[in-house]
């Protein structure tokens, strides 16, 4: 029933992840009901963001400014740092406020299946960033999955050489656990008792 643009819209929208067909209609139908209060404030925030989107060259946050605002901020702990591996997982994580560190995103986990070799994630990088000095302590926030702890072990492994402390989440966080999908409370406790690798 729709013009090709709203349809091209609603198109757009459901593919978004938490939506569908449905929830996109709605969510277009509300749009349009409400151009100046709801349609021109999304655009525009759109268009700010398109614009300046970047990946962080330091530790691989998407952000609006490149290094990222986690980490210009002056206030962070710089002695310590947060591997993750996906930008959700940092998000996750700092959203959690518990970590005054600054964080480095690895882009994915190491897996035999689908082919995902340690040169596919930025782990050169981190260790680079270990090496040039500074860092007291690592906290390899892993999820709690098969490839996941591979991954953790495999860059603990790497880390062996440098004079920094490797930690890890403590259990508490369900097997199989996504960071992202955690409860704040529980990330919380895993992060506040962490322990060495
Ligand atoms: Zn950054």
């Amino acid at each position: 029933m729709a013009s090709p643009e709203i349809d091209a819209l609603t198109q757009a929208l459901a593919r978004l992840p938490g939506l569908g067909p449905r929830s996109a209609r709605r969510a277009v139908l509300h749009l349009l009901k409400r151009r100046e209060t709801a349609l021109a404030p999304l655009v525009l925030a759109l268009q700010a963001v398109e614009a300046r989107l970047s990946t962080c060259e330091i530790c691989g946050n998407v952000d609006t400014s490149n290094p990222c605002a986690v980490c210009t901020d002056p206030r962070r702990d710089t002695s310590a740092l947060c591997v993750v591996e996906e930008v959700a997982d940092l998000w996750a994580l700092d959203r959690s406020r518990l970590f005054p560190g600054r964080y480095h995103v690895l882009g994915g986990r190491l897996s035999a299946l689908d082919g995902v070799r340690p040169e596919n994630l930025s782990i050169d990088a981190l260790i680079g960033r270990v090496a040039a000095g500074g860092i007291d302590e690592v906290v390899l926030a892993m999820n709690a999955t098969l490839e996941g702890q591979t991954t953790m072990h495999y860059v603990a492994d790497r880390l062996g050489d440098f004079p920094v402390r490797v930690m890890q989440l403590a259990h508490g966080m369900p097997v199989g656990g996504e960071l992202d999908y955690l409860d704040e409370g529980t990330l919380a406790q895993a992060l506040r008792a962490r322990r060495p690798v």
